[in-house]
């Protein structure tokens, strides 16, 4: 009879679909469209070198829009689970806005970037932003006109790459919340965590890519799925 681990060390990953109640619309709307761009078209280096104007366009309106929107029930709860949780415990965000830290949780790391940060390519500074970048503004640090939006396109690396790892290795719980799982590297860490030994619940309005791969999939909307599990983990 398989024994049941004690829970102590958490990683939860979360995704797009975290946000959509605070009306940040998801990665893949319907025909695969982003707010009317193809992926391709913005999202990408390939992108950025072709058409700079129209990707800084157009992360210059999701920049502005996401200072508008609020964190909803779920990142709330989130909050309250990192700030009562007595052991480790990491939230890995797939998710380029703030509504992590703005609901009230610290121990976040964004794999790909944040919408609030610009990059310098020239001088490789990073900086807090909240204005438009379509203009090329100098950097603060350099000068130069070379600064990007701090966001890992398809086809980069995702950051933090190393820490994520050596958490998932010591996750005991690994929690994915509204994420299609069609996203690489983040759509593998259910059975990295799996395969070593963590227990494995998925969160989600729809069943994901991957899950088949969960011990768990409970469905519904984050804003009510999530405060329900965050109650039910603290009441032990
Ligand atoms: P995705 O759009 O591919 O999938 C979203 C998932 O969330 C879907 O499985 C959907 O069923 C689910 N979902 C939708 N509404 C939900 C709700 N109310 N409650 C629970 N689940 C819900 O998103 P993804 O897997 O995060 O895709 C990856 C890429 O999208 C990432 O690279 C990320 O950087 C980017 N992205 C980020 C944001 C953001 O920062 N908020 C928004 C759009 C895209």
């Amino acid at each position: 009879m398989a024994v049941m681990r004690e829970i102590r060390n958490i990683v939860i990953l979360t995704g797009a679909g975290i946000s959509a109640e605070s009306g940040i619309d998801t990665f893949r709307g319907a025909g695969g469209l982003w707010e009317n761009h193809r992926v391709e078209d913005v999202a990408t280096p390939e992108a950025f070198a072709r058409d700079p104007q129209l990707v800084l366009r157009f992360y210059d309106m999701r920049r502005e829009a996401i200072q508008t929107r609020q964190p909803n029930a779920a990142h709330t709860a989130l909050a309250r689970l990192d700030a009562e949780w007595p052991g480790d415990l990491l939230i890995v965000t797939q998710n380029v806005d703030d509504l992590h830290e703005r609901g009230g949780a610290r121990r976040v790391l964004h794999m790909h970037g944040e919408h609030l940060k610009a990059w310098c390519t020239r001088c490789d500074s990073r900086h807090a932003w909240s204005d438009p970048l379509v203009d090329r503004p100098p950097c603060p640090k350099c000068g130069a006109r070379s600064l990007r939006p701090d966001v890992v396109w398809f086809g980069e690396v995702p950051y933090h790459m190393d820490r994520i790892y050596r958490a998932l290795r010591e996750a005991d719980l690994f929690v994915s919340i509204g994420t299609s799982g069609a996203v690489y590297p983040a759509a593998g860490f259910v059975q990295n965590a799996r395969e070593l030994g963590a227990r494995t619940l998925e969160l989600n309005l729809e069943p994901s890519q991957g899950s088949r791969l969960f011990h768990e999939s409970r469905l519904g909307p984050a804003s009510e799925l999530v405060p329900a599990w965050v109650d039910e983990l603290l009441a032990g």
